[in-house]
């Protein structure tokens, strides 16, 4: 078996946001090389991993050389130039989790029809290839509102999703190749981590609730455990391995799921990758979320994913009306408080909404953590003097 600590292999991750760099200290904690691609020199990875390679990761040259520079290849966004990924696969190059799992996630039309072809509940769906084609069903009564329009490609953070809820709404429909689903009644949006490794050992995380800025349609709060009944975080647990086996997951997976007003669990989307709702994981769980990625595609035996401790993960976004250099207001304030666990991702420049960092809070009950989150939020601002 290969030895990867202390070794000369060479672990590459393609993108180097802020998923890239926790999961290269991750990597540095057992002395395994990380090699990193990105279009930017100071990616928030690049400062951290052992190798840095310039390059876009849509770009079928940039990811084909820097495959030929590493022993096997991961990463932190599920949008690769596909070709480039597929030629080093025909070369033998492990690639985790596989090419073709990433392009079934790449387009939420393919994502929808895997999740009906094995009946995994989700919102009722039609494609349709433009925003004209929209319109004509929706005046042809084929299509009911509310709905949901979601970019087939190329969103990402609420970006390429309208909320049509009457025809006052019709304007905000987006043009290009979508999804069209029916808009689900939403009690709670929750999340489930599920992690797979080559030989085919399987753990899931518990599950977490989220919830959402109206605003921003970024996450505001994230809470573990979710409150949730047995009964739906096991329904939760059984949905999500059956997404990874059925997918022939190797790596790490979040599900993003809908509980409707009904009680029923709904799946919105998965990335085969850490997530935003996994942060928590670090100081939270018995093992990170990064460090369970890196077990899973190196077919180490997964680390235990019970809860350490109940904790509340706030995002730290650019303040409206600042761009430019970062500064964080109130950071010393905030670390007076105990259970305190500011993540800086170390980009320079803030931007309204942009994700600069997040904070886990861990306390002995999740009321007490949520309360101290809600005086963080209000104590710490990201903006730019
Ligand atoms: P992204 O991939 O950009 O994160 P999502 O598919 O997760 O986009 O959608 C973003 C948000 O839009 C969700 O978190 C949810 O609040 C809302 N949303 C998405 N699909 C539906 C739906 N079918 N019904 C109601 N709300 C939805």
């Amino acid at each position: 078996m290969q030895q990867y600590i202390s070794s000369d292999f060479k672990l590459g991750i393609i993108c180097g946001g802020q998923l890239g760099k926790m999961l290269a200290l991750a990597a540095a904690n057992w002395d395994i090389t990380t090699n990193v691609l990105d279009a930017s020199a100071d990616c928030p990875a690049g400062k951290v991993s052992n190798l840095y390679t310039k390059g876009h990761h849509l770009d079928y040259d940039a990811v084909y050389n820097f495959g030929q520079t590493v022993d096997m290849i991961t990463f932190e966004i599920e949008h690769v130039n596909m070709e480039a990924l597929r030629a080093l696969k025909k070369e033998g190059k492990q690639i985790f989790p596989d090419p073709e799992l990433l392009a079934i996630i790449q387009d939420k039309g393919i994502q929808k029809e895997f999740y009906a072809k094995f009946d995994i509940p989700t919102s009722p769906f039609k494609l349709y290839e433009s925003k004209e084609s929209i319109l004509k069903a929706v005046q042809a009564d084929e299509i009911k509102f509310p709905f949901v329009q979601k970019l087939r490609t190329s969103g990402y953070d609420g970006k390429g999703v309208a909320v049509i809820k009457s025809t006052e709404h019709i304007d905000l429909l987006l043009d290009g190749a979508s999804v069209v689903e029916d808009a689900v009644d939403i009690d709670k949006e929750l999340s489930i981590i599920i992690s797979r490794n080559k030989s085919g050992e399987i753990k899931c995380f518990p599950l977490v609730e989220m919830e959402f800025s109206e605003s921003a349609n970024l996450v505001e709060l994230l809470l573990c455990p979710a409150d949730a009944s047995e009964d739906i975080s096991k329904l939760s647990e059984e949905i999500a391995n059956k997404i990874a086996i059925e997918l022939d997951l190797v790596g790490i997976l979040a599900v993003e799921l809908f509980l409707n007003r009904k009680g029923e669990i709904l799946v919105n989307e998965c990335a085969p990758r850490t997530h935003n709702s996994g942060h928590h994981t670090i100081e939270g769980n018995i093992t990170s979320q990064y460090e369970q990625q890196l077990r899973a595609v190196l077919d180490m035996p997964l680390g235990d994913t019970a809860i350490r401790t109940p904790s509340v993960m706030i995002n730290l976004l650019g303040e409206d009306g600042y761009s430019g250099p970062v500064y964080y207001e109130g950071f010393n304030e905030i670390l007076k408080i105990s259970g305190v666990n500011p993540h800086i991702y170390g980009k320079a420049e803030t931007r309204p909404n942009r994700k600069m960092g997040h904070i886990t809070v861990v306390d002995d009950s999740l009321e007490k953590a949520i309360t101290k989150a809600r005086k963080i939020k209000e104590t710490i601002k990201v903006i730019s003097k």
